[in-house]
């Protein structure tokens, strides 16, 4: 059993992957060939915003984001701490500051009770209202700039709430939606609930390609054209003629061409995925130790990971140790809250200063997730998982 089956879904598709890749290669335009554009059309018009903007990762896309708003020292970005790293370390490679906030406990999601906290505090300095990153409080304090939200593990955040806290104090939201695209919230998709939204194509997401890529869409055209100017070194109208300092954040033709053949299938393979996660779902109801995710009602989840809570840490590794017996995969998404990083310690995060997040590192997994998983082995995964406790 595969954590992710993508030799499976290659199978479906070999002949137009193939057909794609041949077509790059008798055209020859590795760089920003018209796979580019026509990628950046089909996606943007599938999640209903005006402009793509494809780029070479996720990361890259969040970065793209960050420096279209000229983001740098001293500016404040509030963040879950409960994410991967690449959410915030873009942050921190601008010079500027992430300030980490919990999340919510049913949804995994950034807590918008607490994020109207931590930005009251940050506007204050004052820590007593929400833990605030404590080397910089001491100095010149921080200038409140902007919000990225996770969509986490393909559920959208609560981006109702977000804009209207953002819009109190003339923040810019940000959509991290790397693990999202294809998610539903209320009439809109993923990637069209933020000033901008950022998606990965990492071979694991829910729309992977064969390497590294990503896309940042707007319906914003001056921040379009930055961005497209930034991932081209800073371009202006004409090729050596820089107008501002940018990234080589370009994804590759051949990524494009494999993303083209990938879409053909990718709604059914979310129909697939949510009757997957249908499954697990009744699967693990009977369970009094084990919870399974909740959908908060008008949201539809992704399911780029299956993620649940063991009632503690050792209950925790004696499921994936059983898992592991029945050699079926799992892995824990993740292990250690961003306030806990080596990389953020000069920050000097405290135990206690988010306990959803710190709670949650040690209590969750996650277990196979892809469209292609049959009804057998859920049966083995939930038998694997209830058996232990
Ligand atoms: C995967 C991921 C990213 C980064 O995407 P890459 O394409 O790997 O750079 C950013 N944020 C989250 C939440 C992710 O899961």
């Amino acid at each position: 059993m595969q954590f992710i089956d993508l030799a499976f879904q290659q199978k479906q598709l070999k002949s137009s992957i193939e057909k794609n890749i041949a077509q790059v290669l008798n055209h020859g335009a590795y760089i920003m060939g018209p796979e580019i554009s026509d990628l950046e059309k089909r996606l943007s018009n599938y999640v209903g915003v005006e402009h793509g903007i494809s780029c070479s990762s996720g990361t890259d896309a969040l970065l793209l984001a960050l420096m279209a708003y000229g983001v740098g020292p001293g500016d404040a970005i509030f963040v879950p701490s409960f994410t991967f790293i690449a959410t915030a370390e873009v942050i921190s490679i601008l010079g500027a500051t992430p300030v980490f906030v919990d999340i919510d406990p049913e949804t995994f999601n950034i807590d918008p009770g607490k994020l109207e906290q931590a930005i009251e505090a940050a506007l204050s300095n004052d820590a007593s209202l929400h833990p605030l990153p404590r080397q910089k409080t001491q100095s010149a304090g921080l200038n409140p700039r902007g919000i990225i939200a996770v969509d986490l593990f393909g559920l959208t955040a609560d981006y109702d709430k977000i804009s209207t806290i953002a819009q109190k104090s003339s923040l810019f939201v940000i959509e991290d939606a790397a693990q999202s695209f294809g998610a539903e919230n209320q009439s809109k998709k993923s990637c069209a609930l933020a000033d901008i939204a950022c998606t990965s194509f990492f071979p694991a997401k829910p729309l992977g390609c064969y390497g590294d890529g990503g896309m940042c869409f707007t319906d914003n055209s001056e921040l379009a054209v930055i961005m497209q100017s930034l991932r081209v070194h800073g371009k202006g109208s004409h090729k050596y003629d820089n107008e501002r300092i940018g990234i080589n954040g370009r994804l590759d033709t051949l990524q494009a061409a494999i993303l083209l053949a990938k879409f053909d299938i990718f709604p059914e393979e979310v129909a697939a995925r949510q009757q997957v996660a249908e499954r697990y779902k009744i699967l693990f109801s009977k369970s009094t130790d084990i919870c399974p995710p909740k959908t908060p009602a008008g949201l539809k989840s992704v399911w780029a990971q299956y993620s649940l809570l063991a009632k503690d840490q050792s209950h925790r590794r004696s499921i994936q140790q059983n898992l592991k017996e029945y050699n079926i995969p799992s892995a824990v998404y993740y292990p250690n809250p961003l306030h806990f990083q080596t990389a953020f310690s000069p920050l000097e995060y405290q135990i206690g200063d988010l306990p959803i997040s710190e709670d949650y590192s040690q209590r969750i997994f996650s277990i196979p997730m892809h469209p292609y998983l049959t009804l057998d082995d859920q049966n083995r995964v939930a038998e694997a998982i209830l058996n232990c406790r």
